[in-house]
């Protein structure tokens, strides 16, 4: 970022021309002789009110592509990782506290915008920390494509999903749709064991299950043909192209969220 830039991204906030805000920066490179002329600029936008770091950590917008668990520090605030997608990319960000982390937990897919963030440099690459002072927003959905047109949110085929450490979004041919039912915990959602005559779930205990269905599936695309297991309705599957969330769990294709279908022979 040059100093245009930096006047590109406050012009339309301040009372000043271009004119005047130039002769501000060059003022403030007299006085400060080593400084560039980004950070004279930087110096100049902070002096009519926008703040520094909000032009070098300008808001991320993007849509939520995962969310993980809610973890502990060692001083016990809690904390969790999520991803962010748009069109330059994905980043990988991490909440505190219990403000932002409750906040996240019905965010799949939505668009946001983060604010007042900072960057770490770790082994794995930028990751955006969003801390007390951030500021997380859920935005107009009209305002961005949908997850489905974002290309960076899809892998290039299903077998590069398997080196990914999060869940992406993937097409595939259902080859096979075989749909059984399955008892689970009407408080989780996770299945139930029989126990003399009763159901049992492994974390509330006695429950009075429910039935839900199970899709186990055959899928391909041009990189094999794979397992794979979605929970919930949906329309009979098989010879139907369909756009998808998942992730592998071991060597089984675990889809969340079927986004559309499509009969190939039509
Ligand atoms: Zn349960």
């Amino acid at each position: 970022m040059c100093a245009e830039e930096v006047w590109n991204y406050i012009k339309d906030r301040v009372s000043i021309d271009r004119e005047e805000f130039f002769k501000m920066v060059s003022e403030i490179r007299e006085k400060a002789k080593f400084i560039n002329e980004k950070g004279a600029a930087i110096i100049a936008a902070e002096k009519l009110g926008i703040m520094a770091d909000e032009i070098l950590f300008p808001p991320i917008i993007g849509r939520v592509l995962e969310i993980g668990p809610v973890k502990r520090t060692r001083s016990g605030v809690p904390y969790r990782m999520f991803w962010i997608v748009n069109s330059s990319g994905i980043k990988s960000c991490v909440a505190f506290g219990d403000q932002h982390v409750n906040f996240l937990e019905d965010l799949e897919d939505k668009l946001i915008k983060i604010s007042k963030y900072v960057v770490a440099k770790t082994t794995f690459g930028p990751l955006t920390r969003v801390t007390e002072i951030s500021k997380i927003e859920v935005l107009d959905d009209d305002l961005y494509i949908p997850i489905t047109d974002i290309d960076k949110a899809y892998v290039n085929s299903i077998a590069e999903l398997k080196k990914s450490r999060i869940s992406k979004l993937c097409k595939a041919v259902v080859i096979f749709d075989q749909v059984t039912e399955l008892s689970v915990c009407p408080i989780c959602g996770l299945a139930v064991s029989p126990s003399n005559g009763d159901w049992v779930c492994s974390t509330h205990g006695l429950v009075d299950p429910e039935l839900r269905k199970v899709h186990r599936l055959q899928v391909s695309d041009e990189s094999g043909i794979y397992s794979a297991t979605f929970y919930g309705e949906v329309e009979e599957l098989k010879n139907k192209l369909i756009v998808f969330k998942a992730t592998f769990r071991g060597e089984e294709l675990y889809i969340l969220k079927i986004y559309s279908v499509q009969n190939i022979f039509e």
